[in-house]
């Protein structure tokens, strides 16, 4: 079959890591007898240098007329003058905004032979296998008023938790039928206890749970999924959060993998099995230290090309076989530097690639 793809790597490790996954849809490509047609755009700091904003028109056009979007990572040094008026992170917020994926998928799975690289005891990381949902484009960061201001009693400063019930309720239901899929479990994580549009949240996700009675729906306050995250993550299946819970809880659901370098996300504009646009990119940032010395783990973003085909191309077959290939370098014992034990030699980014490429069945 034949799908348009658009490619835009970013900044700093962005290209790095995102050329070894078109290696990887170009080798699944031929060995499925699929044709992906990829066009690259410019986006982030290097979209700012040469074009003076960091989400071109020109690249929204390339990424409105694709089936799917793999996305590198934007940011670093030489863009964070906190006067500029325009920033890297613009690029990625506006996308999400402007093509409404509205929801961010993030698998976490510990590889048990990555559990000594995470700086939890290994008993801990039995069996973790989890999604974080996260809604993403709503809440904190998008709420209006957003403003700073002056007086004489000093400075203030405001931001706006809002949400509509059509916003909570098509995340929500994204959890339920994701959950439905695995193992019928929803932990829907608020802060009720407190916050107004937690209560909304809360009373939604009751509401939904009628529409899927097979799924088990459990409550849990932020603050006790944080802890709840490191101390027994494996009693987690699908966590479905706001915006700003979940970048906070994925974030420290990545220490439970082992490195930044080894998990994959989807941001999707549609409900699962719709095949709709979505954007793909690891979780990871531009890593500006290791940026351009192929020192970069390339597990993540070739990790989101599997996504990318599962959930907008409908390519379940070849997302499980680039799963497969990543699980048999890891347990071949092939390591990036930043999962390498003391004494062991480290692939480059590219080896890493064409091992993981060598593997796919
Ligand atoms: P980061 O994710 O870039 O790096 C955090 C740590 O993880 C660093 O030690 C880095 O070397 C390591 N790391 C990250 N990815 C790795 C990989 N693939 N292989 C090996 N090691 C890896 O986060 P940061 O340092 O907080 O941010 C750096 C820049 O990235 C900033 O400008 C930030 O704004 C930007 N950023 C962008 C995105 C995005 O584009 N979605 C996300 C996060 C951060």
């Amino acid at each position: 079959m034949d799908f348009k793809i658009a490619v835009l790597p970013g900044d700093g490790i962005g290209p790095e890591v995102t050329t070894e996954a078109v290696k990887i849809l170009d080798a699944i490509a031929d060995r499925y007898n699929h044709s992906f047609q990829t066009t690259h755009g410019l986006v982030g700091g290097i979209a700012i240098d040469s074009t003076g904003t960091a989400l071109p028109e020109k690249t929204l056009e390339i990424a409105q007329e694709s089936d799917a979007i793999l996305f590198g990572a934007v940011g670093g040094p030489k863009w964070d003058d906190p006067r500029a008026s325009v920033r890297p992170e613009d690029g990625i917020l506006s996308i999400r905004k402007r093509l409404g994926l509205f929801a961010n998928l993030r698998p976490v799975q510990v590889h048990p032979d990555l559990t000594d690289a995470s700086p939890l005891k290994p008993n801990i990381l039995n069996e973790v296998d989890f999604v974080v949902v996260r809604e993403l484009t709503g809440g904190l960061y998008f709420g209006s008023p957003k403003t700073r201001w002056s007086t004489p009693e000093g400075r203030f400063g405001v931001d706006t938790m809002a949400y509509s019930e059509l916003e909570i309720e098509r995340v929500l239901r994204l959890g339920f039928e994701l959950a439905a899929l695995r193992k019928m479990k929803l932990t829907s994580v608020d802060k009720a206890n407190v916050l107004e549009t937690s209560r909304l949240w809360r009373e939604i996700a009751i509401e939904l749970a009628k529409d899927y009675p097979n799924v088990e729906l459990q409550h849990m306050l932020v603050d006790t999924a944080a802890m709840e995250l490191v101390r027994a993550p494996s009693q987690f299946d699908v966590i479905v959060t706001e915006n700003t819970f979940g970048d906070i809880l994925t974030d420290e659901a990545a220490v439970l993998a082992g490195s930044m370098g080894m998990l994959p996300s989807a941001s999707l504009a549609g409900v699962i099995g719709s095949k709709a646009l979505g954007l793909y990119e690891p979780i990871h940032g531009t890593a500006p230290t290791i940026a351009g010395k192929s020192l970069a783990n390339p597990i993540a973003a070739i990790l989101s090309a599997a996504l990318l085909l599962r959930y907008s191309l409908g390519l379940h077959k070849e997302a499980n076989a680039i799963e497969q290939a990543v699980a048999s370098a890891l347990s071949a014992g092939h390591r990036s530097p930043d999962i390498a034990k003391q004494g062991e030699v480290p692939l480059t980014t590219g080896q890493m690639g064409d091992c993981i490429v060598g593997l796919l069945e």
